[in-house]
């Protein structure tokens, strides 16, 4: 031990050490086989699909911290351990009453799951709409920077929004023509509807507006939804609620209005609510439990006593769907792909971070819990942070990795967002990679994992994706990947398989570690780009 010690010094004076650089190193440091035996174990049926606050959550972070030990990190939670305690409240609804309508063109009842859905937005044991206005609010969206407000003047309190999905569309210049900013969900809807006072909203479901068939929002009805503890000062909604467009339809002639001239107005933009002269009612019951789960935290410091308290910031999500409903006799949804695939990454990189000789600024190894249960983890990281968000360079999020061989891109949500995508775009090219923007910027894939937590506190923030364009055989292995989406996403086959191709992984991985080695060592840390949505935050 000792004497170890003693030689380190002359260890570091070795020529060879020059050499040592963060593409050696990642040569090194980061194989296809090492992602493997991670996989193996944090997917195996033995941690039960890693569900939220079970045995399985636990298994796997203390899995996590051991190997981040190993790695050469220490802990970086709060206290000096590992876990950073992240307490979750889960709320089941049931609708009790109904929801029924009244206005001058007569009543309508309405039947939950088939033209509606109704859950809590709060962890009080009831909640009840008794004969309250129905408002038409257009999009729901107050956006000083887009000059755009659909609530003009009006006071919603104590009244019933009646919401599009999504964000406008028809003006490229505005809210990013077809993409869609965090305006466009109904999570942002629902928060600005409550800052206002309003006593609930209904967002109308179109299948373009959100990118998946009713079937999906009658799949989620009656099921547990998770929180974080809700905050006193923060406003809450009582009710959330979700109809078909049909169901939207039918409570405008009630009071004499159509939904077609109502929403062409609204594309207009600036236009105020319109009280629809509708009175609704409904009421659900909600039971409440407590969990605990935890992020894991590792930290590596930096070298550079001018920098060191700066971090770059590694996420991944370590938590799947747990045991749930069976599929061809399986019930454990082992979430391989997502993300035990990502948290092997996550290790491989804590592991090559180490070896480097160089590591101006401290690197921050997080893996957050409860992505699935709606990115709470990462909120509660972001809103807690072990250490200042002001120094917060960056976050870099990993999930789900390429499992499917080599190609030539890599995918980057959030490109050209902020100064990473360069930078990444630089250090690709030098592996003969090429980086591509967001495949479906319609979907708004931004908003729906951890780095958006980070984004929304300022932190810059990217989300590398596999790729798409394999080099062997591409239309076989287009096709697996294709299939993985519309097959196994989401259920207890996706499964680690004899068959899985980590080799592409470990080749974006390497990409993505030198981008970490670069933002570390950098004179300067990542900036927003000019007029970016959370440029204003930073
Ligand atoms: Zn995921």
């Amino acid at each position: 031990m000792n004497r170890l010690r003693l030689l380190l010094p002359f260890a570091a004076m070795l020529p060879a050490c020059s050499t040592v650089t963060p593409s050696t190193v990642a040569d090194e440091a980061i194989s296809a086989d090492l992602l493997r035996t991670h996989v193996a174990f944090l997917a195996n049926d033995l941690l039960e699909g890693r569900g939220v606050g079970s045995r399985g959550d636990e298994l796997a972070r203390e899995y996590i911290a051991s190997h981040l030990a190993a790695a050469g990190c220490v802990p970086g939670g709060p206290d000096g351990k590992w876990m950073q305690p992240v307490p979750i409240l889960g709320i089941t609804s049931t609708v009790t009453r109904g929801l029924a309508a009244k206005g001058k063109g007569g009543t309508a009842t309405f039947e939950a799951p088939v033209n509606y859905t109704a859950v809590a937005g709060s962890p009080s044991a009831s909640a009840a709409w008794q004969d309250a206005e129905l408002v038409f609010v257009g999009y729901g969206i107050d956006a000083p920077e887009q000059s755009w407000n659909d609530f003009g003047d009006v006071d919603v309190r104590g009244k019933v929004l009646l919401v599009m999905n999504n964000d406008p569309e028809r003006d490229p210049q505005r809210f990013g023509g077809k993409t869609r900013l965090y305006y466009g969900r109904w999570s942002y809807k629902f928060e600005e509807a409550a800052r206002r006072g309003a006593a609930g909203v209904i967002v109308i479901h179109t299948n373009e507006s959100a990118g998946y068939p009713f079937q999906v929002i009658q799949a989620s009805h009656g099921r547990e939804n998770f929180w974080l503890p809700f905050d006193e000062g923060t406003p809450t909604l009582a009710v959330r609620s979700w109809c078909s467009e049909d169901a939207a339809r039918t409570l405008c002639v009630l009071g004499g209005h159509e939904l077609d001239k109502l929403r062409e107005r609204a594309e207009l933009g600036n236009q105020p609510p319109v009280p629809l002269g509708v009175k609704v009612s409904l009421g659900i019951e909600n039971t409440v439990r407590e969990l605990q789960s935890a992020n894991v935290v590792g930290l590596l410091p930096g070298t550079d006593p001018m920098l060191r308290d700066q971090y770059v910031v590694m996420t991944a999500h370590f938590d799947h769907l747990g045991i749930g409903t069976p599929r061809r006799d399986d019930a454990i949804y082992n979430g391989a792909v997502d993300n035990a695939s990502g948290c092997a990454g996550m290790l491989a990189l804590a592991r090559a971070a180490a070896q480097l000789p160089e590591r101006r600024r401290s690197m921050l190894f997080v893996a957050v819990t409860a992505e699935e249960s709606g990115l709470l983890g990462s909120q509660y990281f972001a809103e807690h942070p072990t250490v200042p968000v002001k120094q917060m360079v960056a976050n870099v999020n990993v999930d789900g990795l390429n499992v499917w061989g080599p190609t030539k891109d890599i995918e980057f949500i959030g490109y050209g967002k902020n100064s990473l995508s360069d930078v990444a775009e630089a250090l690709a090219k030098r592996r003969g990679r090429v980086i591509t923007p967001d495949s479906e910027p319609d979907k708004g894939i931004f908003y729906r994992s951890d780095h958006f937590n980070f984004a929304r506190v300022g932190v810059p923030a990217a989300y590398f994706k596999g790729g798409h364009d394999f080099l062997d055989q591409p239309d076989n292995r287009k096709r697996m990947k294709a299939s993985y989406t519309t097959v196994h996403y989401h259920q207890p086959s996706d499964e680690l398989a004899p068959w899985w191709n980590l080799e592409g992984a470990a080749a974006d991985l390497r990409v993505l570690f030198e981008l970490l080695a670069a933002t570390a060592n950098a004179d300067r840390a990542p900036t927003w780009t000019k007029g970016d949505e959370f440029e204003k935050l930073r």
